[in-house]
């Protein structure tokens, strides 16, 4: 009854609602996401009917952005709620950007719906321009809020992000070497010599200790890196002025895209065209009113441009590989932050530096500053101790706890653990064994037993997307999926399918004379949270193996580490166990 007196905005990402067909095709979120970035920094053609010569669908704006269509879809979507789908299909149905329309309403909305990492990281605030100052601020489904935090202010790079890395930021400066002043040059300078001090790191590692991964602190990494020296936070700022990022991947797509000498390609232009073009840009110059100082930057950027019209035409969007600079960036960034924090974990085998997260208080502080109240809402939030004591240490004085019942009735209920398989085998679904024909075979039979006598929806949680996978083949193998699906329809869970199964499998429980359905998901996937599998939908919930996390790696034992040191002995158990 609210929803024509309340502006709302739903935020999501370019991957939810990019309409864009040629960038939806990338798939990729960090590919839509450049190459959605590098379309914004093209000029619009100031007449569309004269086709430029260089000009192909590849180089040119994205036509979805036109600001009417953008402000018209804006307007759509601030008067009446919509969610993340029919944002995008408004945006479809009338060929404006549902991106830009939901990000250009922000500053009009009351009520903001947006993912965690929007809400929870201060830099995705800012970029938004949301300020949580006197706002209320609601989180859902917050039993996981400590590790979302923890998961999202830290960062991973790799020996391969890293090999591309150099390689790119090397051909990057050779190619404007002459026109980059001596500071800029120096600052490209240092984060090639960076990316070889963590490739040695990791070569070293590999040498000496090549099956024990090590935890070390930011600045035993910058010390054995030998760049403590460096200011990182001076260096970044230098990337995010200068739009590093985005320059050196522009460069290396256009590196790929060139036409190789082996190709025999014939010259783009003759001589003639060259003395023409360049008389007609140098009659340009001369035109233009001359800025009174132009910045380094700027003149970086001409140039790149200019190079970049030399080229010839693009090739069609081609999926790359995400750019490396991204990680790496986000990785020495990581690298600034408090050292009693975080930690990085170095893997030599798999050749991985990961930033790890300890202590998430201070990236929440903001937060519990700025807001005006926090409702933490969820589910499974017992036991809340330690949530409150990391936290919300600051304010605990604005502490108020409550608990309600469970929607569904005790005595509805009926929870219990099979810990022996119907041939009387005992059940272990540890990550050494669940995939042995054993236990797979005890697993297809519970699932056939459980199928003949469980009337309507039967819903089947098991730990991964692969396992999930092997246990599939399995019960197609040994004919299981035929003798269940005479009685049930069967449904399974594909990483990023949700809707629309979910829908299929609701109405195979309702058809006429049905056996119900039984589905096939995973924990933590796309149907373990938020959804109310109520009545016939969810009669038997089978969880396959208890998703505990795996206590014997070092990343889980340095965070109950840190929780004894901070919330004292045995707390880090208590949390996790
Ligand atoms: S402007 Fe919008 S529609 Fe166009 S590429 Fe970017 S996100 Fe996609």
């Amino acid at each position: 009854p609210h929803g024509q007196s309340v502006r709302c905005i739903s935020l999501g990402s370019r991957q939810q609602l990019c309409g864009n067909p040629q960038v939806r095709r990338l798939k990729h979120v960090g590919l839509m996401n450049e190459r959605c970035l590098d379309m914004a920094t093209k000029k619009s053609r100031p007449n569309p009917s004269k086709k430029s010569r260089l000009s192909t669908e590849a180089n040119s704006r994205c036509p979805f952005k036109a600001a009417p269509l953008v402000e018209s879809l804006r307007d759509l979507a601030l008067n009446e709620p919509l969610d993340i789908e029919e944002l995008a299909n408004e945006g479809a149905a009338c060929g404006g950007c549902s991106y830009y329309a939901s990000r250009s309403a922000v500053e009009h909305a009351q009520l903001i719906l947006l993912p965690y990492q929007l809400l929870l990281q201060k830099s995705a605030r800012n970029q938004l321009g949301i300020s949580l100052k006197g706002s209320i601020v609601i989180v859902d489904e917050a039993h996981n809020l400590l590790d979302s935090v923890a998961q999202l202010h830290g960062s991973e790079i790799n020996r391969q992000q890293l090999e591309r890395a150099k390689v790119q930021i090397s051909c990057y400066k050779e190619h404007f070497q002459k026109r980059f002043n001596t500071k800029n040059l120096l600052k490209i300078n240092q984060i090639i010599f960076i990316v070889r001090r963590l490739l040695k790191i990791l070569d070293q590692r590999k040498e000496n200790q090549p099956n024990s991964s090590s935890m070390m602190r930011t600045y035993e990494l910058t010390a054995e890196g030998d760049f403590f020296n460096i200011d990182l936070c001076e260096l970044l700022d230098f990337c995010a002025r200068t739009r590093f990022a985005r320059k050196v991947q522009g460069h290396a797509d256009r590196m790929e895209r060139e036409p190789r000498p082996s190709e025999n390609q014939p010259p783009v232009s003759t001589a003639r065209s060259l003395i023409l073009q360049r008389l007609a840009s140098e009659q340009k110059q001369k035109e233009k009113p001359k800025p009174v100082k132009r910045k380094a930057e700027d003149i970086e950027d001409k140039a790149e441009e200019f190079q970049e019209q030399q080229k010839p035409p693009r090739k069609p969007v081609q999926e790359a590989a995400p750019s490396p600079i991204r990680p790496l960036l986000a990785f020495l960034e990581t690298l600034t932050s408090n050292a009693e924090d975080g930690r990085i974990l170095l893997d030599p085998v798999g050749g991985t530096l990961k930033y790890i997260l300890l202590d998430p208080a201070e990236q929440f502080a903001d937060i519990v500053e700025e807001a005006r109240s926090i409702v933490i809402a969820g589910g499974t939030m017992q036991p809340t101790q330690e949530l409150k004591e990391q936290l919300f240490t600051s304010c605990q004085d604005r502490l108020v706890e409550r608990f309600y019942n469970h929607v569904v009735a005790d005595d509805a209920v009926l929870p219990f653990v099979i810990s022996n398989g119907p041939s009387g085998a005992s059940l272990s679904y540890k990550f050494a064994h669940r995939a042995s024909p054993e236990m797979l075979q005890e697993l297809s039979m519970l699932l056939r037993n459980l199928c003949q006598v469980v009337p309507g929806g039967v819903v089947c949680f098991l730990p991964s997307y692969e396992y999930l996978d092997k246990v599939y083949k399995y019960l197609e193998q040994s004919g299981t999926l035929e003798t269940i699906r005479c009685r049930k329809s069967v449904f399974r869970e594909i990483s990023g399918s949700a809707e629309q199964l979910l829908d299929n499998y609701a109405l195979a429980i309702k058809k006429p004379a049905s056996g119900g359905a039984l589905l096939l998901s995973v924990v933590g996937g796309k149907l373990s949270e938020g959804l109310n599998f109520a009545d016939d939908l969810g009669r038997a919930v089978l969880v396959v193996g208890l998703p505990y996390s795996n206590r014997q790696s070092p990343e889980l034992g340095q965070r109950m580490q840190h929780l004894d040191a901070k919330l004292g002995p045995g707390a880090g158990n208590e949390y996790y166990e």
